[in-house]
């Protein structure tokens, strides 16, 4: 997937106008900054919708091999791959006109494997994002200097660290166990950042530890 997404990478620098808030002495060097932004969120949206596509086929498989806590976790983790990249439409149509960009392609569909190869393979993708994809673009936000891109690309992979966290600590208590009947029955989601977590405060007032959102409000996964 991380080769092909390079295909959305085709924004024309001419296709939409922008403040050129970088560089405005030379609106060249602007304009092609600010397309290099608006590609990476191209691309980050794209992967985040394809890893939610992936963590819910995941899910519906670990149902179907009666690993329900385990699809609930899988479930959890594509709500908040959705999330963000939500957030990252929100923050691309901040940026662009978006009905000039190309199109996106649509998440490919993935076939399961077993349920352990699965959240190995969700591990491997979130550990893709987190060391190579978000690193390299935040960098080059913030040489751009735009707080609002490095915004969104720092929560993400910040959650998404956090979200590969638990994967692990679950393959390891299946493969330990056999069963998932240790896993957590209820998950929870942060609805800014997408961080996930298997339990909350009581009261439900500590915030979210990436992005600052009241425990109360995240979103529960218990079916
Ligand atoms: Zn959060």
């Amino acid at each position: 997937m991380k080769r092909t997404v390079l295909s959305v990478a085709i924004v024309a620098t001419s296709l939409f106008a922008l403040s050129c808030k970088h560089n405005p002495k030379n609106q060249m060097a602007c304009n092609a900054q600010d397309s290099v932004m608006v590609e990476n969120i191209q691309y980050v949206i794209v992967a985040e919708e394809q890893s939610s596509a992936n963590n819910k086929a995941y899910s519906e498989k670990a149902a179907a091999e009666k690993h329900n806590n385990v699809a609930k976790l899988f479930t959890a983790k594509a709500k908040a791959d959705s999330l963000r990249a939500e957030k990252h439409k929100a923050v691309l149509a901040k940026m662009v006109d978006t009905t000039k960009l190309p199109a996106r392609p649509a998440p490919k569909k993935v076939v399961p494997k077993s349920t352990p190869e699965n959240l190995k393979q969700s591990i491997n993708d979130d550990e893709y994002q987190i060391t190579i994809v978000y690193p390299n673009y935040i960098e080059q936000a913030v040489l751009a200097g735009d707080s609002m891109v490095v915004t969104t690309l720092q929560w993400a992979a910040d959650a998404r660290a956090n979200d590969k966290n638990y994967g692990m600590a679950v393959l390891e208590t299946v493969s330990k166990n056999g069963n998932d009947t240790e896993v957590s029955e209820v998950w929870f989601v942060c609805p800014q950042c997408g961080s996930i977590a298997d339990s909350i405060s009581t009261s439900g007032t500590n915030s979210c530890g990436m992005c600052g959102v009241v425990e109360d409000d995240f979103i529960v996964v218990k079916n």
